[in-house]
């Protein structure tokens, strides 16, 4: 079996070293690029959302290299991210590839659903070695999250630009060769210091924005025109609401903490919103109340046809906690230079509405 799974992010990293651990022949599509997108929106339904159509295009890509199993996301909850893989199996049958394609249920039974298909791709490797398999390549995923929070912190204050971003790609590379837990816990520490020491502007006090919206383009850079190094450039303090790692231990791993978190966001979207509405629709309205004393504004990044982000737009417009909230739709269609151009615009708005914040704090104090 050739495995391959399209990327989200560095979702690959854990997958990569899972597979290598197990003796499984692990392809690595090349990562998103406007190629992917193209051949992804070539070839999917008309409508379909953004998730679809790159992880398609990726999967076209991964095909192309020999790939003949190949895993991505579903479930049955109530969007549409259910039906992906058999569409998205038919589409690569019809182009002509003999491929199958493996859905990981990412909202029911999941730490089991994984590690069965694990055993099945693996030719019933045993099940200790696929445990083993899996803690490894899920603390690797721990490291590339704990040294992406630094990155993120790092960014808007850094007297070079770039630095971080610098930084961080090695980070990952290095994080992505280490063959054990000790190289592992070197390489983390040794970058979240080399982070932690980057000359900073003490004077800024940069603005805090929360980043929320859709499981895949949050984690996508390439599906949400790489929104949180560009709002670092501007000076801005990036809070996103997911990391992978985190995700896992309350999806795979019925983790207390990660349970709490999660009722914590939908208690939050309660007086608005009482119940699931498919995707991440619902705790996109949590976040925002929940963190609207926090941070000076929120980006709602939303793919184009998505219902739950859809119904959580419009309920973000109106609850009483009146955070801004600047909706980005990603999609094929849409510009990253207009992206950018409406981004400054939030920016500015958030520079205006703090100076005047602390304006009137002063003026109460005098
Ligand atoms: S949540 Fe929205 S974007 Fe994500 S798979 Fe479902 S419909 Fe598509």
């Amino acid at each position: 079996m050739r495995v391959s799974t399209p990327h989200m992010g560095h979702v690959y990293i854990p997958f990569k070293a899972i597979f290598k651990r197990l003796g499984v022949e692990f392809i690595m599509p090349p990562i998103n690029t406007q190629r992917t997108l193209s051949l992804g929106a070539r070839y999917s339904p008309e409508g379909l959302c953004i998730p679809f159509k790159m992880t398609l295009g990726n999967l076209i890509e991964a095909a192309d290299m020999g790939a003949n199993t190949l895993l991505i996301p579903g479930g049955d909850g109530i969007c549409r991210l259910g039906y992906y893989g058999k569409v998205q199996e038919q589409v690569l049958h019809n182009l002509g590839y003999d491929t199958e394609v493996i859905q990981i249920g990412v909202s029911e039974q999941k730490f089991r659903s994984l590690m069965s298909i694990i055993r099945k791709v693996s030719g019933d490797a045993p099940w200790y070695r696929i445990i083993s398999a899996i803690r490894f390549g899920l603390s690797k995923l721990a490291s590339v999250d704990r040294v992406e929070r630094v990155v993120q912190k790092v960014r808007p204050v850094e007297l070079v630009k770039g630095t971080a971003n610098q930084l961080y790609s090695h980070a990952i590379s290095a994080i992505d060769k280490a063959d054990d837990y000790d190289t592992l816990k070197r390489v983390e520490v040794d970058y979240i210091n080399q982070l932690e020491r980057v000359p900073r502007d003490k004077q800024v006090q940069p603005l805090i924005v929360g980043i929320t919206g859709e499981f895949y383009v949050l984690l996508e850079p390439f599906s949400s025109f790489d929104i949180e190094q560009e709002l670092g450039r501007m000076g801005v303090e990036v809070r996103r609401s997911t990391f992978v790692s985190e995700w896992t231990k309350f999806s795979f791993f019925l983790n207390p903490f990660g349970i709490n978190e999660k009722k914590r966001i939908h208690r939050a979207a309660r007086p608005y919103l009482k119940r699931d509405i498919g995707g991440d629709g619902w705790e996109s309205v949590g976040e925002k109340v929940l963190h609207a004393e926090e941070y000076d504004g929120i980006v709602h990044l939303a793919p184009f046809t998505c219902m739950p982000e859809i119904i959580a737009q419009n309920i973000m417009l109106s609850t009483r906690e009146k955070i801004p909230v600047l909706t980005v739709l990603c999609d094929e269609q849409i510009a990253k230079a207009g992206v950018l151009t409406r981004l400054e615009a939030f920016v500015d708005l958030l520079i205006r509405k703090r100076r005047a914040h602390s304006g009137r704090a002063q003026g109460a104090a005098a």
